[in-house]
């Protein structure tokens, strides 16, 4: 079963229309056959998917530091909890474990570990889908950002080539679905 790694936002203070992407993607990952791998925390739209994913009887891997329990809370729920000493070894964790990366609305934290798999990507170290949902245009400046970039010769390979942008958490999975089917890399 394929394990899709989601990074979004820990936050509980963001504007309630984020809530429905984590809710419906949660949800959307056992119905059609994936695993979530996920940072392990309790808060924010983090919190959101690994409970829908729960809910609909879905599996889920948490990968958290003990350090960040009184701050994003521990999923001591979740199938599999896996608690690290330090954030860089969460990460590590989280990228070894998934078939492909799903990036919703986040804040530094999401946009650290987005920048980390698309920069592995260019690099040739991995070769997973790596999907935005850009829900309401929220990835909009950095995609902007991206396109300077590559205009400027900074990047050597255009965005758009390393990461899939697309408007729901069903077209994400559509899309990783598609790549995973076309590449036999179920796993
Ligand atoms: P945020 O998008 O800032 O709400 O953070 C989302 C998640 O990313 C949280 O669980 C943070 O603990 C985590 N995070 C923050 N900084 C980093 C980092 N440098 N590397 C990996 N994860 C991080």
């Amino acid at each position: 079963m394929p394990s899709i790694c989601v990074y979004c936002s820990s936050s509980n203070a963001i504007a309630d229309t984020y809530s429905p992407v984590a809710t419906t993607l949660g949800r959307a990952l056992p119905d059609r056959g994936h695993e979530l791998v996920y940072g392990g925390a309790t808060v924010g739209l983090m919190g959101l998917v690994a409970e829908a994913t729960h809910e609909a009887g879905g599996t889920v891997t948490g990968v958290i530091p003990k350090s960040l329990e009184a701050r994003e809370g521990i999923a001591y729920d979740a199938d599999e909890l896996i608690v690290t000493d330090t954030v860089r070894e969460r990460k590590r964790i989280m990228y070894r474990r998934s078939d492909a990366f799903v990036v919703l609305p986040g804040g530094y934290g999401t946009v650290e570990e987005l920048m980390e798999v698309l920069s592995l990507k260019e690099l040739g170290d991995h070769d997973r889908p790596i999907v935005l949902v850009n829900v309401d245009g929220f990835f909009d400046t950095l995609l902007s950002f991206f396109d300077e970039l590559w205009e400027g010769r900074f990047a050597r390979t255009v965005a758009t080539d390393l990461v899939h942008v697309v408007p729901s958490a069903e077209a994400a999975l559509d899309r990783i679905e598609r790549v995973i089917v076309q590449d036999g890399r179920s796993s």
